[in-house]
C-alpha cells in the first residue's frame, strides 16, 4: 500500500498536513505531520513533500512526483522541523487521515 497523488489537483489548503499532525499529536504543530505542503516564493507554485518508509522523501510539484530524494525537500515554513528528522508515513495503520482529509482527492492509496 502506498500513497499517490495528482499534483495538479491540489489546492495548497494544508488539510492534508494538519489532518497528519492530529492523528500523530493530538494538536496541529509544524513538528510532526510526515507530509507537508511546500510553497516557494513563485506566484502559484506549491506542492507536497512526503517522508515515506519505502520511497524516501517523495516530492509532490506541478511538474510531476519524485522520490527516493536525499534533499530536505522543504520544511514547512519558518520554525518548522525539517521533513528528514520526522517521523516517516505509517500509512496511519492502514487507513490514511490525508486521503480523508483532502477536499479535491489529490491524494489517493495504491495496494
Ligand atoms: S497516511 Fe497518515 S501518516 Fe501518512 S502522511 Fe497521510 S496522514 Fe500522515
Ligand atoms: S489536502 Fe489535498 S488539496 Fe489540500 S494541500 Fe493536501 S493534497 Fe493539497
Amino acid at each position: 500500500m502506498r500513497l499517490t497523488f495528482q499534483p495538479l489537483a491540489c489546492i495548497a489548503c494544508d488539510l492534508c498536513e494538519v489532518a497528519c499532525s492530529l492523528r500523530r499529536d493530538g494538536v496541529v504543530t509544524p513538528m510532526s505531520s510526515s507530509i507537508i505542503l511546500h510553497s516557494e516564493d513563485k506566484a502559484n507554485y506549491f506542492g507536497l513533500v512526503l517522508k515515506s518508509r519505502s520511497e524516501g522523501v517523495v516530492l509532490v510539484r506541478p511538474e510531476g512526483v519524485v522520490s527516493g530524494q536525499e534533499s530536505s525537500g522543504g520544511s514547512g515554513g519558518p520554525g518548522a522541523k525539517p521533513i528528514l528528522l520526522r517521523e516517516p508515513c505509517d500509512l496511519c495503520d492502514g487507513d490514511p487521515m490525508c486521503v480523508r482529509a483532502c477536499p479535491v482527492r489529490c491524494i489517493s492509496v495504491e495496494d
